[in-house]
C-alpha cells in the first residue's frame, strides 16, 4: 500500500489503500488546502519527474532539496560532525542517487525538524539510514506518520554530541532550532527552518504564526524567541530555503529583527 504525501505541504501519511480524508497540516489555519482541493501523491510518483539535489552550503553542511520544487519548496540541511550526522528538516523525496550521496557523506544518525510543515518523508529517511527522529512533545499532535524511531523531547535535546536542538516556540509551540557550534568556521551557525525565517533582506529575519496567510505573532512571543537563542553563539542563520542565509552577524540580526517587529506592532516607524 502506498504512503500518501499531501501535494500542498509535502507531508507523508502512513500506508493505506485509500488516501486520508484530509491533511491535518493543511486544514490548520497556518496552512491552506490547495486551490484545486486536497490532492495526494506518493514518493514513487514524485521520483518519476523530480530528483533530490544535494549541494554543499559550507564545509560540513550540505543542502538537500527537490527539483523541480515540490509543495512548500524547502531545502533540508545535512550537518556532518565527528560524533555523527544530523539531517535538519526534511523533503518529500528520497531517491537512489541521494541515498548513495548521503551514504558517502557519512549517513544520518538523527533527524531533527523545525516544525510540522517540514516533516516531509522523515520516516523514509530514518528507515533508510537507521536514524533517530527528534520531535518536541509540544508538537506530538502534528505527527502524521508514527514510527518507533520518533523520540519526544521537552525543551532541549542533543541529537549527536555537540549539537543542541532547542524548542523556542512561536510558529508552532514545538518550533525548534538547531545550534551547530562548528559552523561558519567555528563562529557558529543556527539552523532555523522558519521557526526564525530569513527574509529577502538577508541582514534581517522575521517571525510569524502563519507565513502563507500572513498571521503575525505577539510581542511577548517574539521577544521570548529572541531571548531563547541568546545563549547560543552564532554568526550564520540558515533559513529553510536555498539562499535564505544570514551570512554574518546572525545573533545581532535576530536581536534587531525582534526589536523592529515589536516597534512596528507599537506603530513606531523609522
Ligand atoms: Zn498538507
Amino acid at each position: 500500500m502506498p504512503a500518501w504525501i499531501c501535494r500542498t505541504c509535502g507531508v507523508q501519511y502512513p500506508d493505506s489503500a485509500q488516501p486520508p480524508g484530509g491533511c491535518a497540516i493543511c486544514l490548520d489555519e497556518r496552512q491552506y488546502v490547495g486551490w484545486g482541493g486536497q490532492q495526494w501523491t506518493t514518493m514513487a510518483e514524485l521520483g518519476g519527474d523530480r530528483q533530490v539535489v544535494i549541494r554543499e552550503e559550507e564545509p560540513g553542511l550540505s543542502g538537500v532539496g527537490v527539483e523541480p520544487a515540490f509543495a512548500i519548496g524547502q531545502r533540508a540541511l545535512l550537518v556532518q560532525t565527528p560524533g555523527g550526522n544530523v539531517l535538519w528538516d526534511c523533503v518529500s523525496l528520497l531517491d537512489d542517487a541521494a541515498r548513495a550521496r548521503i551514504t558517502e557523506l557519512g549517513g544520518i544518525d538523527a533527524i531533527c525538524l523545525s516544525h510540522p510543515h517540514f516533516y516531509g518523508v522523515n520516516v523514509e529517511f530514518a528507515d533508510a539510514f537507521g536514524a533517530r527522529i527528534f520531535i518536541p512533545r509540544a508538537d506530538e499532535q502534528w505527527i502524521q506518520r508514527p514510527s518507533p524511531r520518533i523520540e519526544l523531547f521537552d525543551d532541549d535535546a542533543e541529537p549527536v554530541p555537540g549539537l543542541t536542538l532547542a524548542r523556542i516556540g512561536g510558529h508552532f509551540d514545538g518550533a525548534a532550532v538547531l545550534h551547530w557550534p562548528a559552523g561558519s568556521e567555528g563562529r557558529g551557525a543556527l539552523l532555523t527552518g522558519d521557526t526564525i525565517t530569513v527574509v529577502a533582506d538577508r541582514d534581517w529575519v522575521s517571525f510569524m504564526w502563519s507565513y502563507p496567510n500572513l498571521i503575525p505573532l505577539d510581542e511577548v512571543t517574539v521577544l521570548d524567541i529572541a531571548r531563547r537563542v541568546e545563549r547560543f553563539a552564532f554568526d550564520r542563520v540558515y533559513g529553510g530555503w536555498w539562499g535564505r542565509v544570514v551570512v554574518a552577524d546572525g545573533a545581532a540580526a535576530v536581536r534587531r529583527s525582534a526589536d523592529r517587529y515589536v516597534a512596528r506592532i507599537h506603530g513606531e516607524r523609522p
